[in-house]
């Protein structure tokens, strides 16, 4: 299928502005000019950013590390906004969650961050990582990944949506614009930027910023519901509903598709998820769906409806033993020909992209 390409900029300029309404038109965004946002609504007209593969910098300072010639995605975190196991499960003097308590062992793969994917291409110049929003806890999960596996750059951040589990970690990318690359290209609906605007204002806006401090330093990039590249890997969006009337974001890239905040596919999506190769799809609880996160039941559901070759659930809550649950999904292999698993912080796939 032939997708039209568009690609909306926002990008930061130091210079000439020009007063706008504070109400955006969103068409405005379709004719490719590049803008610059600000808080107080101000518009700025800038030259078209387009974020550098690797800066030479980057290049230079990047060590000695792990080589390989195979893109992988790697889950960095496949778990809930309070991230598992709870302390409150763990302070509870009747000890009632098993699963929490499982997960606060060393390597168990009940122990869950916020969901985030990293997409790592090989590049003739080096790698190129791309991750997929940055949660509250992307410090501990990049703690935990990034040094075991070799990863340096982030290459690329793009959003999903702005609740905190999925951009609460921007901040956090401080030490690797001070102290590995000079910049970190976001990719964002304009809703999603504009709920940035609010929480990570000294992000957006530095100008407030004490001199000095070293905040992270952040490009901004408007996407649309439309394909839109990212270091020259294509990205068409999955617009999902993620309760009543507020709007994620999956993506596919390649025969890949990745949904991790989703209580509901509009039809007009399912096209987008023909011939997939590697489904990765919200499942928050085994029993029921909640009003903003699809369960079990309603992922195997739309699993059966999508058929994809094969399916890694993520955004599982403490209530998903992953042993138990898998172990029950493998039977599915066998009665339905579902290739079916949960995912899990740390997991490494090799893909073709
Ligand atoms: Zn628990
Ligand atoms: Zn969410």
């Amino acid at each position: 299928m032939v997708v039209p390409l568009s690609f909306g900029i926002v990008r930061l300029m130091p210079s000439s502005l020009i007063k706008l309404p504070r109400t955006i038109n969103p068409l405005y965004l379709y004719t490719r000019v590049p803008l610059s946002i600000f808080r107080n609504g101000s518009i700025r007209f800038g030259p078209i950013f387009q974020a550098s593969l690797h800066s030479s910098s980057t290049r230079d300072s990047r060590p000695a590390q792990v080589s390989f010639d195979q893109s992988e995605i790697v889950f960095i975190g496949t778990g809930t906004s309070e991230g598992i196991p709870r302390v409150s499960c763990l302070t509870n003097p009747n000890k009632t969650c098993p699963v929490c308590f499982k997960a606060a062992e060393p390597g168990s793969r009940n122990k869950r961050l916020n969901t985030s994917l990293l997409v790592r291409l090989p590049r003739p110049l080096g790698e190129c990582n791309i991750l997929i929003d940055a949660g509250k806890f992307f410090y501990h999960s990049a703690l935990r990944w990034f040094p075991a596996y070799g990863i340096r750059t982030i290459d690329a951040v793009i959003i999903t949506h702005s609740h905190a589990d999925a951009i609460g970690g921007l901040d956090d990318l401080r030490d690797w614009t001070n102290n590995v690359q000079p910049s970190v290209p976001i990719y964002t609906a304009l809703r999603d930027f504009e709920v940035m605007n609010k929480t990570h204002y000294y992000l957006v806006d530095k100008s407030g910023v004490t001199p000095g401090a070293a905040v992270s330093d952040l490009q901004f990039n408007i996407i649309q519901e439309e394909p839109f590249l990212v270091h020259d890997l294509q990205f068409i969006p999955l617009p999902v509903w993620h309760g009543r009337g507020y709007r994620s974001l999956g993506f596919r890239f390649g025969n890949i598709c990745y949904i991790s905040d989703v209580s509901e596919i509009p039809e007009d999506t399912y096209p987008l998820l023909e011939n997939c190769g590697i489904l990765i799809l919200d499942a928050l609880r085994p029993d029921r769906s909640s009003s903003t996160h699809f369960g079990l039941p309603k992922a195997l559901e739309e699993v059966r409806k999508i058929r994809p070759k094969r399916t890694l659930f993520t955004g599982m809550m403490h209530l998903m033993d992953h042993d138990e649950v898998n172990s029950n999904l493998v039977k599915l292999k066998e009665t339905e020909g579902l290739d079916v698993q949960l995912s899990y912080d740390g997991l490494r796939v090799p893909v073709s992209l």
